[in-house]
């Protein structure tokens, strides 16, 4: 079902587009006027389109959702991607886009409603799954989980049981220092970051709860903190056969990035603005290295965002990036909405 036919020119990176839909806070006067799908064969499922002060905008991505497409359909386009894990390729799969337009919804889910689990949990039981299945023929994994947020260019460590170490300092920012080194083998390591030993997709809900409560425990006055922050989720699988002693090492990071908004320069001041500025930097170190890696350009800008460099290894190479663009349908993100579509048309 996924768009091979470019992989080879585009090293490996796919962009699809989300569109969630209306809500009962959306003002519904402006529904199916702002975004629209071409009907095109040619386009269908890959074109959308965006109307904004009489003027209509067109993007083609590798994959359109539209708003009634299920989280299980969504994640039926990913698993390939998933399985590519198991066998030993590194990914990385973003979500981007405004505050509301979905990304949570797409990465986590709706709490409590099975059918609307988003890709963490599912690509979690595809993975144990899978694993069962390969036991017979002498696979045997070993699965080890950490889970990190980066809030103003600095980590925290979400699954650390020692609540000092998630405690923030008054300008949001961690109180300890965790720092990225990479190894000559292509690993990555944050020094003091928790990695846990993982056996089974329960244990792992278990550490997203206990994820979702540190990134509340950190809460200042500042509203709607984790929209500021990017959450990785990071999976790292070792496979050994025992019979033909083939080894793999794959690694999956789930990432759901802080809101694209941008925020009104005028009203930002003092640590609103230094959260701003910290944001824009790295969603726009984000856009340069995926765009480098896209155009093959010999200088691929890793260091200029701790993001970045954290998924270096993960960006690149033979590695697979999917980035989500989630995008709001009604008029008043309408500007929101085109500056993500122009973002992902860019590294696409
Ligand atoms: P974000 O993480 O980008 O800020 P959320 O994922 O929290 O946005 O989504 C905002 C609201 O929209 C939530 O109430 C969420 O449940 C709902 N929502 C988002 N996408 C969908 C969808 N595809 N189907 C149904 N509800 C959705
Ligand atoms: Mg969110």
């Amino acid at each position: 079902k996924l768009h091979n036919e470019n992989l080879e020119l585009k090293g490996n990176i796919r962009v699809f587009c989300r569109v969630r839909p209306f809500l009962a806070e959306d003002d519904s006067n402006t529904e199916g006027k702002v975004i629209s799908y071409p009907t095109s064969m040619d386009a269908l499922g890959r074109g959308i389109e965006l109307a904004q002060n009489g003027q209509k905008h067109s993007f083609k991505f590798d994959r359109v959702f539209i708003p009634d497409v299920s989280q299980e359909d969504v994640f039926e386009d990913i698993s390939q991607l998933v399985q590519s894990a198991l066998d030993g390729y590194k990914v990385c799969i973003f979500a981007y886009g405004q505050t509301g337009s979905g990304k949570t919804y797409t990465m986590m889910g709706k709490p409590g409603d099975p059918e609307q689990k988003g890709l963490i949990p599912r690509t979690l039981e595809q993975i144990f799954k899978t694993r069962q299945f390969a036991e017979p023929q002498g696979w045997k994994y070993e699965m080890q989980v950490s889970m990190l947020e980066i809030y103003n260019e600095t980590i925290r460590d979400l699954l650390a049981t020692n609540r000092s170490s998630l405690e923030r300092t008054e300008n949001g920012t961690a109180g300890k220092q965790y720092t990225i080194k990479h190894d000559a083998n292509g690993n990555t390591h944050v020094s003091d970051l928790t990695v846990v030993d993982v056996r089974s997709a329960k244990e792992v809900s278990y550490l997203l709860e206990r994820a979702a409560h540190s990134r509340s425990v950190g809460k200042t006055q500042m509203n709607e903190q984790s929209s500021r922050s990017h959450f990785v989720f990071t999976l790292r699988i070792y496979g050994v056969n025992e019979s033909t002693e083939q080894q793999v090492q794959g690694i999956l990071n789930l990432i759901d990035l802080a809101g694209s908004e941008r925020l009104s320069k005028s009203g930002s001041t003092g640590d609103r603005l230094k959260e701003t500025q910290a944001i824009n930097k790295s969603l726009s170190s984000l856009s340069d290295v995926i765009f480098a890696l896209a155009k093959k350009e010999d200088h691929v800008p890793f260091r200029n965002s701790k993001l970045t460099y954290l998924l270096q290894p993960c960006l690149g190479g033979d590695s697979k990036t999917l980035m989500f663009v989630n995008i709001a349908p009604d008029l008043s993100s309408a500007g929101e909405s085109l500056c993500s579509l122009r973002f992902a048309a860019r590294v696409n």
